[in-house]
C-alpha cells in the first residue's frame, strides 16, 4: 500500500493502514507509486496537492494510476478524486463521478467529530457499529452518480462512498481512535 506523502496527513495513514493490517509506504516519486496495489490520497489542502502534483511530476502518473489501480481519497484526496469541484472551481481527476464542494460546513473553526450509522453495504461486510467521522474543512458531496455506492452519510449527505475498486471519504478516518475501529481502511484494503 503506498500513501502519497505530498502534504497533509500522510503519517497518520501509514499508521492506521499497518494497524489495519497492511505494509504501507509513503509515495514521493512515480516510480514510488507504481511499486504501490493501492494508494491512499491525504487530507490536506487540495491546491496544493495539485501545485506539488505539477512540480513533481506526478499528475500523469496519478492519472494512469488511477485507470488501473484502487485509490482511497480522503478530505482533500476525495476532493482530487472528483469530478467536478466547486466553491471554486478547480481542477481535479474524475476517477468517481462526484461533485464536491470545498469547505462546505464552513471555515477553519468548522471541524467537528460525529458518530455515523453506516448503510447496510458497510455493515455487511465490516460489521455492525457507530462509525466516528471527524471532519475539518471538509467537503460536501452535492451530487454522486448513479455509479457511486454511498457507504455513510451525515445530515443527508454521503461521506463514504465506493465506485468499484475507488473510495472517498470527506472525513478523516485516520484520525479516529485506532485502537477501537479501522473498519473504513480495512474495507479499502479488501479492495486490492
Ligand atoms: N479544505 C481542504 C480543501 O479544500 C480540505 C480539508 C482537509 O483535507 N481536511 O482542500
Amino acid at each position: 500500500m503506498g500513501v502519497l506523502a505530498l502534504q497533509g496527513d500522510f503519517e497518520r495513514h501509514v499508521h492506521a493502514l499497518e494497524i489495519a493490517g497492511a505494509c504501507a509506504v509513503e509515495v514521493r516519486t512515480a516510480a514510488e507509486m507504481q511499486q504501490c496495489d493501492d494508494l491512499v490520497i491525504p487530507g490536506g489542502e487540495s491546491t496544493t496537492m495539485l501545485k506539488l502534483l505539477n512540480l513533481m511530476d506526478l499528475k500523469e502518473p496519478l492519472r494512469e494510476y488511477l485507470g488501473l489501480k484502487s485509490v482511497f481519497g480522503t478530505c482533500a484526496g476525495a476532493i482530487l478524486m472528483a469530478k467536478e469541484v466547486l466553491n471554486p472551481a478547480q481542477e481535479c481527476f474524475g476517477a468517481m463521478d462526484l461533485t464536491v464542494e470545498r469547505n462546505g460546513y464552513g471555515r477553519q473553526v468548522d471541524s467537528r467529530v460525529v458518530q455515523l450509522s453506516p448503510s447496510a453495504s458497510f455493515t455487511e461486510r465490516m460489521g455492525e457499529g457507530a462509525l466516528e467521522a471527524v471532519f475539518i474543512r471538509a467537503p460536501i458531496v452535492r451530487r454522486a452518480g448513479a455509479a457511486a455506492t454511498v457507504l455513510a452519510e451525515y445530515e443527508g449527505n454521503p461521506v463514504l462512498l465506493e465506485q468499484g475498486r475507488h473510495m472517498v471519504a470527506t472525513f478523516h478516518p485516520e484520525l479516529t481512535d485506532l485502537t477501537k475501529d479501522t473498519r473504513v481502511h480495512k474495507l479499502f484494503l479488501t479492495k486490492l
